[in-house]
């Protein structure tokens, strides 16, 4: 299955979330039928993102929304399990500080934007400002309502500037939040995970639809696309948001650079004398 091409979102027309199968699993019944592809993907995203860091050109910006017990934090742990820490970071955005409040609302996340070679995931990000902000009154509709073209820009030019950006909203249905919430309850090493506000929020369930429909429909790019995955089986969106990276990396044909030195002359340099000895003292 072509995940790439079946989860993006094209980048005109509106987008109905209550239309879109949130247990969708594709190919596999199970996790268990699924285990060699999610090794197999995750063992290629290894080999790419070395790729990545080697060739030091280009860079990688994975964004991750959802309702809360989405599966965000899940997503990070797999994603990470494919990658060499010296070449990825993640970023957790919360409410903004007060020094960051002081700033205009890219401040924060334009540091936390990936260099050269390198993988920036970002667990929550710059859409909150037209999420949370929008649903709670934050700011007045004036304010965020420019703010899509404002995030369409940022995006541009992180583009331009040779950061590969895949945006994914997980999407879960409002009975498994409520079945996440309770395994949550019923698991001691989990409670610290939950707040009272998750289940408040869960009022505005609507509202916020209706803000991630605006944005996916609205930042849905060709340079900067969103991606819907189905994530009611947390297997499958593991399985998904790792093929769409794999498949991105793929096509941006990346390349070794090439030796700085003269490989043979090297070999001849400081090999071959201990080859010599060590055929001498062989013998
Ligand atoms: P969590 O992801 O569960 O750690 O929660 C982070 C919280 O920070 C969520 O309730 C977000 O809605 C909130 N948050 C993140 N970014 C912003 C923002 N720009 N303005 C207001 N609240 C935010
Ligand atoms: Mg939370």
């Amino acid at each position: 299955m072509d995940y790439a091409k079946k989860f993006k979102v094209e980048s005109k027309g509106k987008v109905k979330l209550d239309q879109i199968d949130a247990s969708y699993k594709g190919e596999h019944e199970d996790k268990d039928s699924a285990q060699a592809e999610l090794e197999e993907t995750t063992q290629r995203l290894r080999d790419l993102q070395c790729l990545l860091y080697a060739e030091n050109k280009r860079s990688l910006l994975i964004i991750l929304q959802g309702m809360d017990a989405a599966g965000k934090d899940g997503t990070v742990s797999h994603v990470l399990t494919a990658m060499n820490p010296q070449g990825c970071r993640v970023y957790g955005f919360k409410k903004p500080s007060p020094e960051e409040l002081a700033h205009d609302y890219l401040w924060r996340i334009h540091q936390a934007t990936p260099r050269n070679g390198s993988v920036s995931v970002f667990n929550r990000s710059h859409y909150e400002d037209v999420l949370v902000v929008r649903v709670h009154n934050l700011v007045p509709k004036e304010v965020w309502s420019k703010r899509f073209d404002e995030i369409n820009a940022f995006e541009r030019l992180l583009f331009d500037n040779g950061t590969n950006i895949l945006k994914f909203y997980l999407h879960i249905d409002k009975e498994e939040q409520l079945a996440r919430f309770k395994q949550r309850l019923d698991d001691p090493n989990r409670n610290w995970k939950i707040s009272e506000s998750d289940y408040t929020e869960r009022e505005y369930w609507p509202d916020y639809q209706k803000a991630y429909e605006d944005a996916i429909s609205k930042c849905g790019t060709e340079y900067a696309p969103w991606y819907i995955i189905p994530s009611n089986h947390k297997w499958f969106r593991n399985l998904a948001v790792s093929r769409i990276l794999v498949d991105t990396l793929e096509s941006l044909n990346m390349k070794f650079p090439p030796p700085t030195v003269n490989i043979a002359e090297i070999k001849k340099k400081y090999h071959a004398a201990l080859d010599e000895e060590k055929k001498a003292s062989a013998s």
